[in-house]
């Protein structure tokens, strides 16, 4: 299909209606399998696209961003695919935003940030790319040009209200797993051996003889 450079592919209501036919046809493994193929950080890991990585271990990546905010600005990328940050699993959100924290650290020694942005775009809307979850580490100097800002809306009290109602009702729904405390059922004390004094080059001392206590006489 033709299409300008940048642009979205413009596709005729025909088109769309055979494209969500096919989908409707298809297993989710199968969208999945589909997805994979045409996502540009899932190629990088399947080694099909070079990238300038940085950390890996087995559940997500860090390489270099090829358009750069600053020196280092870095993607820390799931292994596994998933569009946007909602979809994954509450444990491999935690060890994404670790990695991301503690690159976040490096960086200041790495590349001598003096701040750092963590950004994490969700949906087109929001300015999200390429959709397949990743998190941004970008490095901050003094007078750089980077561009993270919104104009400042203003908020009645009334709406404050209606808005936190609105989300606290929902976040009652929120279940953060604590991890088990672990529970020693028994406590074995072992004695501490003691080196012999004759190791330690000492005369081993006589043991001390027991004393009967002496009894008073009485005149
Ligand atoms: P986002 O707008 O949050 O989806 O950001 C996507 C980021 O991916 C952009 O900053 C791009 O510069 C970056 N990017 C796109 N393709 C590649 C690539 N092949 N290697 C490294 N970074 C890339
Ligand atoms: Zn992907």
């Amino acid at each position: 299909m033709a299409q300008a450079a940048g642009k979205q592919p413009q596709y005729t209501p025909e088109q769309i209606a055979q494209i969500k036919k096919k989908l409707a046809s298809m297993k989710p493994e199968e969208i999945q399998e589909m997805i994979k193929k045409q996502c540009i950080f899932c190629k990088i890991l399947a080694g099909e696209i070079l990238a300038y990585y940085v950390y890996q271990d087995k559940k997500v990546v860090a390489f270099l961003d090829i358009q750069p905010g600053n020196p280092g600005h870095l993607l820390v990328v799931p292994k596994k695919h998933y569009s946007v940050l909602p979809q994954m699993p509450d444990e491999e959100v935690g060890h994404l935003f670790t990695v991301a924290k503690q690159l976040s650290g490096i960086v200041f020694d790495a590349v001598g940030a003096e701040g750092v942005n963590i950004v994490q775009n969700n949906g087109q809307v929001a300015g999200q790319m390429v959709p397949h979850v990743h998190v941004h580490v970008i490095p901050r100097m003094q007078k750089d040009e980077v561009v993270i800002e919104w104009k400042p809306g203003k908020m009645s009290d009334s709406e404050a209200k209606k808005i936190q109602t609105a989300i606290a009702e929902k976040a009652k729904s929120i279940n953060i797993k604590e991890p088990k405390p672990k529970i020693v059922e028994k406590i074995v004390e072992k004695p501490i051996p003691q080196p012999s004094p004759e190791k330690m080059g000492k005369p081993a001392k006589k043991p001390a003889k027991k004393r009967t206590p002496k009894l008073k006489r009485h005149p």
